[in-house]
This record gives C-alpha cells, structure tokens and sequence, in this order.
C-alpha cells in the first residue's frame, strides 16, 4: 500500500462542493451536520460520516454542527449522548454548534399545522397494523385511507388534540398527503406524527406526539441552514420525501441531500443495534471492549484519533456500497504506532536466564534508546543484570532451519545489550525447561563480538527490576468476514477474541506508561495502557500486532 499523500485524492462530493462554491449555489457557503441518534455509542463508520462532514466543512472555511437526532427518546440516553461528544472531541474536531432534533419540536409542530392547512396533511385513523397493509407492495400501488380526505378543520381539531394527550398511544397518526400510487414507497403518504407517551431525555413528558424521523431532519437541516445534507445511501429512496416537505414548506433554505456509500468493515459490525446486543448479552464486557468497532473501543485499544482519520481517507467516498478489509485499519494504525510509539521490552511469556560468568550483585544502568529514528525521543535507563526474563519461544533445543533465536551452544543478542551464548539447559523432573545457563561477552555491549556475528537479536528484562504485567492480546470479534450475512451475527463470535496473559513482565521504564502514551514492545506489537491499569496491577492492551501476520523479526 502506498505511504499516506500529501494532498488529498478527491472525491465526488469534494467536487460538487466546489462546483456550488464556484457557482455561488449557497451563497458560497458550506454548513454541513453530523447527525447520530444518540442510541449508542459511535463506531468506525459513524468515524467516517465525522471525518466527511466535519472535513468538508473544514477544508471549504465552513461550519458544521454536532446534532442529535433525538426524536426516539425510549431508545435513546444522556450517557449516549456524552459518549458521542466525547468521540468527536476525541477524533479531534470541534462542532460550530451543538443542536438536538428536540430542539426544534415547537417549530416541527408549526410545520406541520402549515402542511394540513395547505391540506398537505390528514390525521388518520388506521392502525399501523392497516397503514401497512393498504401501503401496497414494490408492484401495487397502495389504497387510500377512509380519512384522507378528512375536511381541514377536522384535521386541525384532530392534530391540536393529539397534542393536547386526548388520545391512546398509536389512535390516529399525522400522515403527509402524497400519493398512494407513487413507485417510491416512501411516499405513499408517510406518518409523519405519531402520539407515544414516553419521557424524553431534554423535553420531559411535554409531548406525547413525536415527529417521524425524514420529516424531523430535512426540517432541522433547513432551520440550521444546512448546505450539504450528506447521508448513507440507504437514504436515497427518502431523497424525494426530503425534497418533498421543504418544497412545500417556507423553510429558511433548501439544503441539498447527497448519498455516500457507508462503510462495511470485515470481520466486524457496524450497526448500534447490533453492538448493543453484544453489550447487553454480554459477548463484551460494554461499549468501549477493544475488540468493538466503536470509537470508545478503538480509543481503550490503543488505537490514535490520526490513524482513524487516516483510514477514513484512504478507503474514500464513494456510491458503491463495498467491504473495506481489516487490514486497511490495521495498516493506518501499523503507520501511526511505527513513527510515534515508544519502544520498550515486555517478556509475555517469561523463560530465565542465569548469566553464569556475571557477577551476581551488579547492575548495569544501560541507555536505550526510545526509538530507533526519532533521537527527539530520547533514551531511558534499562537495567541488566544475573537474572534476567526471555521469551520462552525465542528459546529452542530442536530449533527450525533459520532460527534466528537462542539455541543450545549458539550466540544470540540481547536488544541493547550483550551478546550471550546458553551452555546448558535446567529441567525439571517432568522434563520442563525451567532455566538456561549462559555466558555472556562483556565485550559486546553495543559492538560485535570478535571476529564473528551473533544470529539474531532477541528482547529481555531484569528479573528483579522488571514489573509484572497483566497483558490482553485481541483477536478479531467474529470469525467470518461477513457476520452480517449470517443467519445470526451472534452464532459467529470469536470464542478465541481475548486471550489474557497474566505473567507478563515489562521493564521498569514501564512502571510509569501513562494512558497517552502508546508502545511498541520489541518483536510482540503496538501496545497501550488500559483504563483498569493500576500501579500495583499493570495492564496493557495489545492494539495491533507488529506485521500482519503477527510473526516476529
Ligand atoms: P446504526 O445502524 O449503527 O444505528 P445509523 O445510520 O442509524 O447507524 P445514526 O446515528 O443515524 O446511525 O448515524 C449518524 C450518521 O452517521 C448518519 O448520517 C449515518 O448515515 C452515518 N453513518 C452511520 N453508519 C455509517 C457507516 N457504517 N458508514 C458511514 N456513515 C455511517
Ligand atoms: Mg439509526
């Protein structure tokens, strides 16, 4: 894959912008929204709805509002909504305004008093059971209600008093007066009020009628004096709705719906819905799991607001609905992690060592650097001394053919330090290696040893100086590319998706990782400190493995 460009690759909707800057369309104004139902927490591809809205608005001097599309209160939460301002914060972009559907309720209402006068609009008095049934198929055209030609007086009456909460949940529905022949479904005069007797989260119990969500957003796009209303295609069908209801109303403008294909991520799920079950069904321990495809998860993985913006751009804009392998993501985070991470060495599975020829009270304070490119970086202190921790498969008595690793009567570099040899291997009485003797070159620190070279380099810590570590490694959260074809997502979890290793130990400098900083352990992965971590109980995540294989040098 090519390194990120400098300039960013346009796009359809880069170049509409631009054509309606060019010809003055708006008032040579972009203002675009990021819409989210506060249902949930944000994900990847919400990431990519961000990154579009907020970058146009960005790239054109623009505005762009945080809204939420509030118009669903038995679904939605303030601690949804927070998490969603803490997302896009995160991701690094700052809304012009912060806006709620709800917010507009009182004008939504005017509207649609505006649409029965104009007798654009009837209540109606069919069950949704019967609205669905005389709504017609792909094929038939649907049948008119018995009330659509209800006298507007009546519908006035009828709409005050839904209202006013003189009716049962579900008795009449506000409908726009369309055409129940029309090819396109949505406009086979689609509810547009509906009377439910819920608590909303900002307005209280002062309504008992909400709007229906296509007549809520074109509207609330309108009031905002929104330019580019940009959606996911599944919205197309709705194009006409949209245009419908602002061409019939005196709305402050007309803002202009584009459809973008949304993103499909292998391996994963991006649907709220779907992400809720495995919460509440406890597939992962909540909506920031690192193994979710949510913003929160992402973020506790380690994962960096660049690399998520970097991805976003990469994969594109387009009208063509397509999977985006993990491994675009992996790379974008691979790039970000391999420039900016510290190094620093953490044995996952420790083997000892007993340097045999080093003293057995010395301890070398050795200077490492903290990252091979960037002397910015700086170097920390690694202490070496007798004892010391390997990994106990860089060790092997019956080793492949090209190992480069320790083996029995070979040589091997330890990462910024000496080169040691293993003389002889500790079992115990079932035959389990416990131990190697070794000797090491103090001639080497830092140079080859005399007239030959060591194979490989290998990481290690101090025994004594090193801390224990709990270390979560995550693998994929499905087992199949495509769990949403499934008959159930649920059917085809990972059971393998977190492994936890509890006997880590990482070196010292570690003691003090902060939740800011990434990592990159030597030879295993990129790494980050997870919110559980405690001084007396370290914890890492692992983000990413170093390759895509996950193979080690
Ligand atoms: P979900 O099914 O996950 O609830 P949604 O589309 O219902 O998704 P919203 O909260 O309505 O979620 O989304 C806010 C905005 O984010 C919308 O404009 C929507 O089109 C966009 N969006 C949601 N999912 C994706 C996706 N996978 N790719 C691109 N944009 C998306
Ligand atoms: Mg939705």
């Amino acid at each position: 894959m090519q390194k990120t460009e400098l300039t960013q690759p346009s796009h359809f909707i880069r170049q509409i912008v631009a054509n309606d800057l060019q010809t003055n369309k708006h008032d040579g104004k972009v203002v675009t929204r990021f819409p989210p139902e506060p249902n949930g927490y944000l994900h990847i591809g919400h990431a990519k709805s961000i990154c579009l809205n907020f970058g146009t608005a960005l790239e054109n001097k623009g505005n762009c509002n945080l809204r939420f599309d509030d118009t669903n209160p038995e679904k939605e939460s303030i601690e949804y909504m927070e998490s969603i301002k803490r997302d896009v914060a995160w991701l690094g972009f700052e809304w012009t305004q912060l806006r709620h559907a709800s917010d507009y309720f009182e004008q939504l209402y005017q509207y649609a008093i505006e649409l029965i006068k104009h007798n654009l609009a009837y209540v109606d008095s069919l069950s949704a059971e019967e609205i669905r049934l005389y709504r017609g198929t792909l094929t038939q055209p649907g049948r008119e209600s018995p009330d659509r030609n209800r006298s507007i007086e009546e519908n006035l009456d009828l709409f005050s008093r839904m209202r006013a909460g003189e009716f049962a949940d579900g008795q009449y529905v506000l409908r726009a007066k369309i055409d129940m022949a029309s090819p396109n479904i949505n406009l086979r005069d689609p509810a547009i009020y509906r009377i439910r007797r819920v608590h909303h989260q900002r307005t209280g119990d002062a309504w008992c009628i909400y709007p229906m969500y296509d007549y809520t957003h074109c509207i609330s796009d309108a009031i905002e004096g929104i330019t580019h209303s940009l959606c996911t295609l599944e919205f197309e069908d709705h194009r006409p709705l949209y245009d419908w209801v602002l061409d019939k109303l005196q709305t402050p403008c007309h803002p202009q719906q584009i459809e973008f294909a949304r993103l499909q991520l292998e391996y994963t799920i991006v649907s709220k819905r779907k992400l809720n079950q495995l919460v509440t069904e406890k597939h992962v321990s909540g909506w920031d799991d690192p193994r979710m495809p949510t913003i929160a998860g992402l973020r506790r993985a380690g994962f960096t607001p660049q690399a998520i913006k970097d991805f976003c751009e990469r994969i594109g804009i387009t009208k063509q609905n397509s999977w985006i392998e993990m491994g675009v993501l992996e790379y974008c985070i691979r790039e970000d992690l391999n420039t900016n991470a510290f190094r620093a060495m953490a044995v996952l599975n420790p083997l000892r060592i007993v340097i045999t020829n080093y003293p057995d009270d010395k301890v070398e304070n050795l200077e490492v650097s903290n990252h091979p490119q960037r002397d910015e970086f700086g170097k920390r202190i690694v202490p070496f001394s007798k004892t010391i921790l390997i990994e106990c498969d860089d060790f092997s008595e019956n080793p492949p053919p090209k190992y480069k690793r320790l083996t029995q009567g070979e040589e091997v570099r330890l990462r910024g330090a000496y080169v040691i040899r293993c003389d002889e291997v500790i079992k115990n009485e079932v035959g389990e290696i416990i131990e190697l003797l070794c000797t090491y070159d103090e001639n080497t620190l830092g140079k080859n040893p005399e007239g030959r070279k060591a194979k490989g380099v290998i990481h290690w810590v101090s025994q004594v100086h090193s801390c224990p570590a709990e270390i979560r490694l995550y693998d994929r959260l499905f087992t199949v590319p495509q769990p949403d074809n499934e008959e159930s997502f649920l059917d085809v979890v990972n059971p393998h998706s977190l492994q936890i290793l509890r006997d880590c130990r990482v070196e010292a400098s570690l003691h003090s990782a902060t939740l800011e900083n990434r990592y990159q352990f030597e030879r295993t992965g990129y790494f980050c400190l997870d919110l559980e971590s405690t001084l007396d109980n370290l914890v890492f995540n692992r983000t990413v493995t170093l390759r895509d294989n996950g193979e080690k040098d």
